[in-house]
Protein backbone atom coordinates (compact mmCIF):
# COMPACT_ATOMS: atom_id res chain seq x y z
CA UNK A 1 0.00 0.00 0.00
CA UNK A 2 1.63 3.23 -1.06
CA UNK A 3 0.19 6.42 1.22
CA UNK A 4 0.48 9.88 0.51
CA UNK A 5 2.28 12.14 3.03
CA UNK A 6 -0.92 13.45 4.34
CA UNK A 7 -2.49 9.90 4.32
CA UNK A 8 0.70 8.79 6.67
CA UNK A 9 0.21 11.91 9.17
CA UNK A 10 -3.90 11.05 9.35
CA UNK A 11 -3.22 7.54 10.08
CA UNK A 12 -1.02 8.68 13.11
CA UNK A 13 -3.80 10.69 14.37
CA UNK A 14 -1.23 13.64 12.62
CA UNK A 15 -4.10 15.46 10.66
CA UNK A 16 -3.40 18.91 12.02
CA UNK A 17 0.15 18.79 11.12
CA UNK A 18 -0.96 17.72 7.63
CA UNK A 19 -3.42 20.20 7.13
CA UNK A 20 -1.20 22.98 9.18
CA UNK A 21 1.63 22.56 7.26
CA UNK A 22 0.29 23.66 4.25
CA UNK A 23 0.09 27.32 6.04
CA UNK A 24 3.87 28.19 6.05
CA UNK A 25 5.51 25.38 3.21
CA UNK A 26 6.87 26.90 0.77
CA UNK A 27 5.93 26.10 -3.22
CA UNK A 28 7.28 23.25 -3.97
CA UNK A 29 9.96 24.29 -6.32
CA UNK A 30 11.18 27.30 -4.17
CA UNK A 31 11.78 24.57 -1.33
CA UNK A 32 13.36 22.40 -3.28
CA UNK A 33 15.94 24.75 -5.24
CA UNK A 34 16.75 26.34 -1.39
CA UNK A 35 17.16 22.58 -0.49
CA UNK A 36 19.09 21.87 -2.84
CA UNK A 37 21.27 24.23 -2.21
CA UNK A 38 22.36 23.77 1.50
CA UNK A 39 26.00 22.77 1.85
CA UNK A 40 26.43 24.88 -1.28
CA UNK A 41 25.63 27.87 0.30
CA UNK A 42 28.66 30.97 0.95
CA UNK A 43 28.60 33.61 3.02
CA UNK A 44 29.22 36.40 0.19
CA UNK A 45 28.83 39.80 2.24
CA UNK A 46 27.68 41.32 5.94
CA UNK A 47 26.14 44.42 5.90
CA UNK A 48 26.99 46.04 9.46
CA UNK A 49 24.65 49.01 10.61
CA UNK A 50 23.98 50.86 13.66
CA UNK A 51 20.81 52.66 14.63
CA UNK A 52 19.34 54.17 17.88
CA UNK A 53 15.09 54.08 19.15
CA UNK A 54 14.55 56.47 21.30
CA UNK A 55 12.81 55.52 24.71
CA UNK A 56 9.14 57.37 25.25
CA UNK A 57 10.24 56.89 28.78
CA UNK A 58 13.64 56.22 30.01
CA UNK A 59 14.33 52.66 31.65
CA UNK A 60 15.05 52.68 35.05
CA UNK A 61 16.34 49.71 36.81
CA UNK A 62 18.04 49.09 40.15
CA UNK A 63 21.90 49.11 38.36
CA UNK A 64 21.24 52.28 35.70
CA UNK A 65 18.80 54.01 33.32
CA UNK A 66 18.37 53.69 29.91
CA UNK A 67 16.98 56.50 27.21
CA UNK A 68 17.17 54.93 24.09
CA UNK A 69 18.08 51.55 23.04
CA UNK A 70 21.48 51.64 20.98
CA UNK A 71 21.27 49.08 18.56
CA UNK A 72 23.23 46.91 15.93
CA UNK A 73 21.65 45.94 12.53
CA UNK A 74 23.41 43.08 10.94
CA UNK A 75 22.48 41.89 7.24
CA UNK A 76 24.20 38.12 5.85
CA UNK A 77 24.42 37.73 2.09
CA UNK A 78 24.78 34.62 0.58
CA UNK A 79 26.48 33.63 -2.54
CA UNK A 80 22.48 32.59 -3.95
CA UNK A 81 20.46 35.62 -3.19
CA UNK A 82 19.02 34.36 0.96
CA UNK A 83 19.57 37.19 3.40
CA UNK A 84 19.87 36.81 7.02
CA UNK A 85 18.75 39.59 9.41
CA UNK A 86 19.88 40.01 13.32
CA UNK A 87 20.08 42.54 16.16
CA UNK A 88 22.41 43.36 18.94
CA UNK A 89 21.14 45.33 21.82
CA UNK A 90 23.72 45.85 23.97
CA UNK A 91 22.47 47.11 27.40
CA UNK A 92 25.96 48.07 29.38
CA UNK A 93 24.83 48.28 33.15
CA UNK A 94 24.31 44.27 32.74
CA UNK A 95 26.33 43.32 29.85
CA UNK A 96 29.25 45.76 29.99
CA UNK A 97 28.83 46.19 26.30
CA UNK A 98 28.45 49.24 24.45
CA UNK A 99 27.47 50.00 20.35
CA UNK A 100 30.80 50.51 19.83
CA UNK A 101 32.20 47.72 21.33
CA UNK A 102 29.38 45.76 19.85
CA UNK A 103 30.42 47.52 15.79
CA UNK A 104 34.32 46.98 16.68
CA UNK A 105 33.44 43.07 18.02
CA UNK A 106 31.27 42.72 14.66
CA UNK A 107 33.49 44.48 11.99
CA UNK A 108 36.03 41.15 13.58
CA UNK A 109 33.27 38.20 12.80
CA UNK A 110 32.40 39.32 9.29
CA UNK A 111 36.28 38.97 8.66
CA UNK A 112 36.27 35.62 9.92
CA UNK A 113 32.96 34.37 8.34
CA UNK A 114 32.63 35.70 4.39
CA UNK A 115 33.11 32.87 2.06
CA UNK A 116 32.14 30.13 5.00
CA UNK A 117 29.23 28.00 4.53
CA UNK A 118 25.82 29.88 6.18
CA UNK A 119 24.40 26.87 7.91
CA UNK A 120 27.21 25.30 9.79
CA UNK A 121 26.08 27.77 12.22
CA UNK A 122 27.61 25.34 15.26
CA UNK A 123 31.54 25.48 14.03
CA UNK A 124 30.97 29.13 12.53
CA UNK A 125 30.10 29.88 16.33
CA UNK A 126 32.68 28.10 17.53
CA UNK A 127 35.50 29.86 15.48
CA UNK A 128 34.68 33.02 17.34
CA UNK A 129 36.16 31.72 20.09
CA UNK A 130 35.73 33.79 23.43
CA UNK A 131 34.00 36.70 21.75
CA UNK A 132 30.86 35.63 23.48
CA UNK A 133 32.00 36.57 26.83
CA UNK A 134 33.43 40.36 25.71
CA UNK A 135 30.46 40.82 23.22
CA UNK A 136 27.56 38.07 23.57
CA UNK A 137 25.34 40.43 21.83
CA UNK A 138 27.38 41.09 18.89
CA UNK A 139 27.84 37.31 18.33
CA UNK A 140 23.71 37.19 19.29
CA UNK A 141 23.27 39.14 16.19
CA UNK A 142 25.24 37.00 13.96
CA UNK A 143 23.50 33.69 15.12
CA UNK A 144 20.19 35.31 14.62
CA UNK A 145 20.90 36.35 10.76
CA UNK A 146 22.41 32.81 10.42
CA UNK A 147 19.75 31.13 11.65
CA UNK A 148 17.15 32.96 9.45
CA UNK A 149 19.11 31.88 6.61
CA UNK A 150 19.05 27.97 7.72
CA UNK A 151 14.87 28.50 8.26
CA UNK A 152 14.82 30.08 5.12
CA UNK A 153 16.34 26.92 3.71
CA UNK A 154 14.15 24.20 5.65
CA UNK A 155 11.27 26.30 4.60
CA UNK A 156 10.13 26.92 8.18
CA UNK A 157 9.62 29.09 10.60
CA UNK A 158 12.19 28.36 13.45
CA UNK A 159 10.28 27.86 16.27
CA UNK A 160 8.80 25.06 14.15
CA UNK A 161 12.93 24.13 13.09
CA UNK A 162 13.22 23.86 16.70
CA UNK A 163 10.77 21.71 17.70
CA UNK A 164 7.84 23.86 18.68
CA UNK A 165 4.30 23.14 17.73
CA UNK A 166 2.11 26.40 19.61
CA UNK A 167 2.62 29.85 17.99
CA UNK A 168 1.13 32.00 20.52
CA UNK A 169 2.03 32.17 24.30
CA UNK A 170 1.52 34.79 26.90
CA UNK A 171 4.18 37.52 27.65
CA UNK A 172 4.36 39.75 30.86
CA UNK A 173 5.31 43.33 30.76
CA UNK A 174 7.54 45.38 32.98
CA UNK A 175 7.24 48.76 34.99
CA UNK A 176 10.77 49.96 35.75
CA UNK A 177 11.87 51.79 38.72
CA UNK A 178 9.00 54.93 39.68
CA UNK A 179 7.19 55.99 42.72
CA UNK A 180 4.92 53.77 44.47
CA UNK A 181 1.84 55.43 42.94
CA UNK A 182 3.51 55.90 39.90
CA UNK A 183 4.58 52.18 39.16
CA UNK A 184 0.63 51.53 40.55
CA UNK A 185 -0.83 53.35 37.90
CA UNK A 186 1.61 52.83 35.08
CA UNK A 187 0.38 48.81 36.10
CA UNK A 188 -3.18 49.53 35.90
CA UNK A 189 -2.52 51.18 32.31
CA UNK A 190 -0.72 47.85 31.25
CA UNK A 191 -3.99 45.68 33.22
CA UNK A 192 -6.72 47.59 31.06
CA UNK A 193 -4.28 46.85 27.76
CA UNK A 194 -4.93 43.02 28.85
CA UNK A 195 -2.02 41.68 30.28
CA UNK A 196 -2.63 39.37 32.86
CA UNK A 197 1.21 39.02 33.91
CA UNK A 198 3.32 42.07 34.92
CA UNK A 199 7.09 42.24 35.96
CA UNK A 200 7.73 45.10 38.49
CA UNK A 201 11.49 46.30 39.10
CA UNK A 202 12.63 46.56 42.86
CA UNK A 203 16.28 46.47 44.12
CA UNK A 204 16.74 49.81 46.25
CA UNK A 205 15.27 50.33 50.10
CA UNK A 206 13.57 47.34 50.83
CA UNK A 207 10.24 48.82 52.65
CA UNK A 208 10.22 50.89 49.82
CA UNK A 209 10.33 48.20 47.58
CA UNK A 210 7.28 46.69 50.31
CA UNK A 211 5.54 49.92 49.73
CA UNK A 212 5.55 49.64 45.40
CA UNK A 213 4.30 45.78 45.49
CA UNK A 214 1.51 46.54 48.34
CA UNK A 215 0.58 50.28 46.14
CA UNK A 216 0.45 47.50 43.33
CA UNK A 217 -1.80 45.25 45.13
CA UNK A 218 -3.97 47.53 46.33
CA UNK A 219 -4.12 49.03 42.87
CA UNK A 220 -4.51 46.02 40.56
CA UNK A 221 -5.69 43.24 43.45
CA UNK A 222 -4.58 39.51 43.41
CA UNK A 223 -5.93 38.08 40.18
CA UNK A 224 -2.58 39.76 38.23
CA UNK A 225 0.19 37.39 38.40
CA UNK A 226 3.19 39.54 39.51
CA UNK A 227 6.90 38.62 39.32
CA UNK A 228 9.83 41.09 40.59
CA UNK A 229 13.09 41.75 40.01
CA UNK A 230 15.80 43.40 41.97
CA UNK A 231 18.77 43.47 39.40
CA UNK A 232 21.55 42.53 41.71
CA UNK A 233 20.04 45.86 43.50
CA UNK A 234 19.73 44.16 47.56
CA UNK A 235 22.37 42.35 49.69
CA UNK A 236 22.14 39.15 50.88
CA UNK A 237 19.90 40.31 54.42
CA UNK A 238 18.26 43.07 52.74
CA UNK A 239 16.90 40.04 50.09
CA UNK A 240 15.68 37.82 52.79
CA UNK A 241 14.25 40.68 55.18
CA UNK A 242 12.08 42.22 51.89
CA UNK A 243 11.03 38.67 50.26
CA UNK A 244 9.59 37.49 53.49
CA UNK A 245 7.80 40.63 54.03
CA UNK A 246 6.57 40.42 50.15
CA UNK A 247 4.84 36.78 50.84
CA UNK A 248 1.58 38.08 51.52
CA UNK A 249 1.90 39.70 48.52
CA UNK A 250 2.10 36.76 46.23
CA UNK A 251 4.66 36.64 43.81
CA UNK A 252 5.32 34.29 41.38
CA UNK A 253 9.40 34.58 41.37
CA UNK A 254 12.24 37.40 41.97
CA UNK A 255 14.96 37.48 39.33
CA UNK A 256 18.72 38.44 40.43
CA UNK A 257 18.08 39.60 43.96
CA UNK A 258 21.92 39.94 44.62
CA UNK A 259 25.13 40.91 42.69
CA UNK A 260 25.67 38.10 39.99
CA UNK A 261 29.09 37.03 41.06
CA UNK A 262 27.60 36.15 44.08
CA UNK A 263 26.65 32.48 43.96
CA UNK A 264 26.62 32.19 47.40
CA UNK A 265 24.44 34.54 48.19
CA UNK A 266 22.50 33.65 45.59
CA UNK A 267 22.50 30.61 47.27
CA UNK A 268 21.54 31.83 50.88
CA UNK A 269 18.87 34.04 49.28
CA UNK A 270 17.43 31.40 48.03
CA UNK A 271 17.71 28.73 51.38
CA UNK A 272 15.73 31.49 53.73
CA UNK A 273 12.98 32.85 51.04
CA UNK A 274 9.51 31.91 50.68
CA UNK A 275 9.60 33.55 47.16
CA UNK A 276 11.12 31.42 44.17
CA UNK A 277 14.22 32.96 42.78
CA UNK A 278 15.30 32.92 39.17
CA UNK A 279 18.90 33.94 38.34
CA UNK A 280 19.35 36.32 35.14
CA UNK A 281 22.51 38.71 35.79
CA UNK A 282 24.55 35.05 37.17
CA UNK A 283 23.49 33.43 33.90
CA UNK A 284 24.71 34.83 30.30
CA UNK A 285 26.26 31.46 28.83
CA UNK A 286 24.81 27.41 29.09
CA UNK A 287 28.43 27.06 31.28
CA UNK A 288 26.55 29.29 33.87
CA UNK A 289 23.89 27.30 33.70
CA UNK A 290 25.61 24.23 35.11
CA UNK A 291 26.98 26.44 37.57
CA UNK A 292 23.95 27.57 38.94
CA UNK A 293 22.23 24.10 39.06
CA UNK A 294 25.79 22.44 40.98
CA UNK A 295 25.30 25.38 43.60
CA UNK A 296 21.61 24.93 43.86
CA UNK A 297 22.03 28.63 43.62
CA UNK A 298 18.27 29.21 42.38
CA UNK A 299 14.73 27.74 41.37
CA UNK A 300 14.70 29.02 37.60
CA UNK A 301 16.66 30.90 34.63
CA UNK A 302 15.91 33.92 32.92
CA UNK A 303 17.91 33.02 29.44
CA UNK A 304 18.59 36.41 27.24
CA UNK A 305 19.36 35.95 23.53
CA UNK A 306 21.89 39.04 24.51
CA UNK A 307 23.77 37.65 26.88
CA UNK A 308 23.94 34.05 25.67
CA UNK A 309 25.73 35.36 22.55
CA UNK A 310 22.43 34.07 20.63
CA UNK A 311 19.43 31.49 19.80
CA UNK A 312 21.66 28.86 19.71
CA UNK A 313 23.17 29.12 23.45
CA UNK A 314 19.96 29.70 24.68
CA UNK A 315 18.22 26.78 23.24
CA UNK A 316 21.60 24.78 25.09
CA UNK A 317 20.58 26.72 28.74
CA UNK A 318 16.93 25.42 28.11
CA UNK A 319 18.44 21.84 27.52
CA UNK A 320 20.44 21.68 30.55
CA UNK A 321 17.87 23.15 32.60
CA UNK A 322 15.49 20.61 30.81
CA UNK A 323 18.28 18.43 32.33
CA UNK A 324 18.31 19.49 36.03
CA UNK A 325 13.96 19.80 35.76
CA UNK A 326 14.27 23.60 36.11
CA UNK A 327 11.74 25.82 34.46
CA UNK A 328 12.94 28.84 32.53
CA UNK A 329 12.12 32.62 31.09
CA UNK A 330 13.00 34.25 28.30
CA UNK A 331 13.48 37.70 28.44
CA UNK A 332 15.52 40.71 26.67
CA UNK A 333 17.21 44.27 26.91
CA UNK A 334 15.79 46.62 24.77
CA UNK A 335 15.31 44.96 21.84
CA UNK A 336 13.73 45.68 19.06
CA UNK A 337 10.64 43.89 17.65
CA UNK A 338 13.37 41.16 15.30
CA UNK A 339 15.24 40.51 18.44
CA UNK A 340 12.58 40.06 20.24
CA UNK A 341 10.88 37.56 17.63
CA UNK A 342 14.13 35.76 17.39
CA UNK A 343 13.85 35.46 21.20
CA UNK A 344 10.03 34.59 20.68
CA UNK A 345 10.86 31.14 18.78
CA UNK A 346 13.17 30.08 21.33
CA UNK A 347 10.76 30.48 23.47
CA UNK A 348 8.13 28.43 21.53
CA UNK A 349 9.95 25.71 21.16
CA UNK A 350 11.30 24.57 24.35
CA UNK A 351 8.30 23.17 26.65
CA UNK A 352 10.06 23.81 29.72
CA UNK A 353 10.14 27.70 28.98
CA UNK A 354 7.18 28.21 30.68
CA UNK A 355 7.59 32.42 30.97
CA UNK A 356 8.30 35.31 28.70
CA UNK A 357 9.12 38.54 29.25
CA UNK A 358 9.35 40.25 25.68
CA UNK A 359 8.61 43.86 25.84
CA UNK A 360 11.66 45.20 25.42
CA UNK A 361 10.14 47.27 22.45
CA UNK A 362 6.93 48.30 24.17
CA UNK A 363 8.43 52.45 24.88
CA UNK A 364 10.26 52.67 21.35
CA UNK A 365 8.77 55.79 19.58
CA UNK A 366 9.44 53.88 16.48
CA UNK A 367 9.29 50.22 15.08
CA UNK A 368 11.92 49.93 11.88
CA UNK A 369 10.15 45.70 11.95
CA UNK A 370 8.15 44.62 8.93
CA UNK A 371 6.76 41.30 10.27
CA UNK A 372 8.11 39.32 12.60
CA UNK A 373 5.90 38.90 15.85
CA UNK A 374 2.58 40.40 17.21
CA UNK A 375 1.31 41.52 20.77
CA UNK A 376 -2.25 41.62 21.77
CA UNK A 377 -3.70 41.51 25.07
CA UNK A 378 -0.14 40.40 26.46
CA UNK A 379 -0.51 37.11 23.89
CA UNK A 380 2.62 36.87 21.30
CA UNK A 381 1.86 35.40 17.97
CA UNK A 382 4.63 34.11 15.72
CA UNK A 383 4.78 34.80 12.02
CA UNK A 384 4.60 31.31 9.66
CA UNK A 385 6.76 32.50 7.41
CA UNK A 386 10.33 30.84 7.41
CA UNK A 387 13.29 32.03 9.33
CA UNK A 388 12.61 35.09 11.62
CA UNK A 389 9.62 36.47 9.53
CA UNK A 390 10.94 39.67 10.10
CA UNK A 391 12.12 42.36 7.71
CA UNK A 392 13.60 45.95 7.77
CA UNK A 393 11.75 48.75 6.27
CA UNK A 394 13.67 49.62 3.25
CA UNK A 395 12.65 53.49 4.14
CA UNK A 396 14.12 53.12 7.62
CA UNK A 397 17.18 51.32 6.46
CA UNK A 398 17.98 54.22 3.86
CA UNK A 399 18.52 56.60 6.56
CA UNK A 400 21.09 54.11 8.65
CA UNK A 401 24.81 54.53 9.02
CA UNK A 402 26.34 51.34 7.43
CA UNK A 403 29.99 50.46 8.93
MG1 LIG B 1 16.13 40.56 35.07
Amino acid sequence: MSLSRNQFLKMFGLGALAAGSKAYALPPAAAETQRAAAGKLKIKAVDIFLFDIPLAVPFRIAIGEMKAANLLLVRIHTDQGLVGLGEACPFPPITGETQATNAAAARAVRDVIVGKDPLAIDGLLRGLGPLVHSNPSAVAAFDMALHDILGKVAGLPLFRLFGGSERSFETDITAGLDTPAAMAERIRGFVRDGYRTVKVKVGLDPDEDVARLQAIRDAVGYEVGIRIDANQGWSVPQAVYALRKMEKLRIEFCEQPVRASDTAGLRAVRAQSPISIMADESLFVPADAVRLIMAEACDSFNIKVMKAGGLLNSIRIAHVADAANMRCMVGCMLDSKLALTAAAHVAASQANIVYADLDGNSEHVTDPVVGGMTVKGGMITLPESPGLGCDIDPAFLKKLTKI
